[in-house]
């Protein structure tokens, strides 16, 4: 793939973990880390971006085929529609897809994503199984076409096989709707073995997720934990956690613990861990998860767009809580928009401006990036340091749409712009590990990724118009 390799970068004003710099020159090592940074006149000659830089964002939550769907399901089709029935047409969109869409589904994706602000996904993948339920010959065939979306892409690819088996709390079998992603635990730790391989050779991460306390017994998740230690130990957990109301009243049924406790019942969730959602949380909740060093996964826009309900963000970040953003339904490609839509629910329900901010770090929008850029890291299992020494050589150029948009009268507010009011979000250059993939917002691959993705389309708008209407 033919991505220029930088060997550093003079950044006239750049978003460090200390709050913004002028005049930064950062060199970077072979391994696509920070070696050292040093604020001078540029004496080495180094590439100049003379626009603010600010560092990538790991989107901590991704299903990529949903990114195909966007548009079917804004549509009133029940009394009451709800997360419950948003499910089903997701159900029925994922029974038909090949994996050649699937892969074609997640390079599209991917590439808004990195012009979105991001530099690295974390892939909840959960579409295992042919249409009929049967594996592939190879087990893990639609990982691997994760796996090719990220290199084509160049965006750095953490991969979480999940691990889904029932329907409900207490090992519920699962519905037929259900038969692409079920596994049992001998199949899935030889589709994780098989996966480590192509992992390392193409520089991924990976990691485990069962996917629910619903999908997935108390016992069925011990034994993933040992899966792990075994295999990839040390590496990322995620699990979706708490997203509705309907989940915790289901979980107090069938054991009168409420899920995040369930969860910490059974589970040693330390730094490693990822509470995908986390919606429905008490304070005592609020409290354990902070103290634990678990990453919180938001997901603003989907969990908006699904009605889930609003994030205790307030508290939680008191309390010094760890937080990511994903993109999950991918509804939503901007990092920007993720981060508005949690900033302006916090607004709403407190009828307060500027609530995610402190005295200290008074720009919102650099106060939540910071914070998102080292949550989605921790997530990934990458270094936390953002644009500092030991951190990842991943950064994003900030344009805005035409010269002299901002008004010039504050510097640092370039950001706060951007996020609250950038009409559309303008990227320059997107580097990662230190390959610069986007250059003056074009990507080389871009004409065959939007060309193999309106082919993918038209091949599963055929497949839905053969199976009937959706739902
Ligand atoms: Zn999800």
């Amino acid at each position: 793939m033919g991505f220029d390799l930088l060997n550093g970068a003079h950044f006239r004003q750049a978003l460090t973990p200390e709050g913004w710099v002028r005049n930064l020159s950062v060199h970077f090592a072979a391994d696509g880390t920070i070696a050292s940074t040093a604020q001078d006149d540029n004496p080495d000659g180094l590439p100049v971006y003379e626009n603010p830089v600010v560092p990538g964002i790991t989107d901590l939550h991704s299903h990529a085929f949903q990114y195909a769907m966007a548009g079917l399901s804004e549509v009133r089709r029940n009394p009451v529609d709800s997360f419950w029935s948003w499910r089903d047409i997701m159900y029925f969109f994922a029974l038909t897809l090949s994996p050649e869409d699937l892969q074609a589904i997640a390079a599209r994706l991917y590439l808004s994503l990195l012009k979105g602000g991001y530099t690295g996904i974390v892939e909840f993948h959960y579409v295992h199984n042919d249409l009929d339920g049967t594996p592939y010959a190879r087990r893990e065939e639609l990982s691997l076409g994760i796996f090719e979306a990220a290199k084509l892409t160049g965006l750095d690819l953490t991969h979480l096989p999940v691990f889904y088996a029932h329907s409900n709390f207490g090992g519920l079998a699962p519905t037929d709707g259900q038969r692409r992603f079920i596994q049992d635990l001998d199949g899935y730790a030889a589709m994780l073995d098989s996966l480590r391989a192509p992992a390392q050779a193409g520089g991924h991460t990976l990691g485990i997720a069962p996917h629910s306390l619903r999908a997935a017994t108390p016992e069925e998740i011990t034994q993933l934990l040992k899966l792990r230690a075994d295999l990839i130990p040390g590496s990322p957990v995620h699990i979706h956690v708490a997203e509705q109301v309907k989940e915790v009243e289901d979980a107090l049924a069938w054991n009168g613990r409420r899920p995040v406790q369930q969860l910490f019942d059974i589970a040693p969730v330390d730094e490693a861990w990822c509470l995908i959602h986390a919606t429905h949380l008490t304070a005592s909740e609020v409290a354990m998860i902070a103290h634990s060093g678990a990453t919180v996964g938001l997901c603003p826009m989907t969990e908006a767009n699904l009605g889930d309900g609003i994030f205790r963000a307030t508290d939680y970040i008191a309390q010094g809580g760890s937080f990511g953003i994903g993109s999950d339904s991918n509804i939503a490609t901007y990092a920007s928009q993720e981060l508005q839509q949690l900033e302006y629910s916090q607004r709403l329900r407190d009828r307060q401006r500027n609530v995610l901010s402190s005295m200290d770090t008074p720009h919102v929008a650099a106060n939540l990036w910071s914070r998102a850029a080292q949550g989605g890291a921790r997530a990934a299992g990458r270094p936390e340091q953002g644009l500092a020494p030991g951190g990842l050589a991943s950064f994003v150029e900030l344009t805005t749409p035409e010269p002299g948009a901002m008004l010039p009268v504050d510097p640092e507010a370039a950001l706060d712009f951007h996020v609250f009011a950038g009409r559309g979000f303008h990227v320059g250059d997107v580097v990662v590990r230190g390959r610069r993939v986007v250059t003056a917002g074009h990507h080389p691959m871009e004409n065959v990724i939007v060309s193999d993705y309106h082919k993918a389309m038209q091949r599963v708008a055929a497949r839905l118009s053969d199976r009937g209407t959706v739902a």
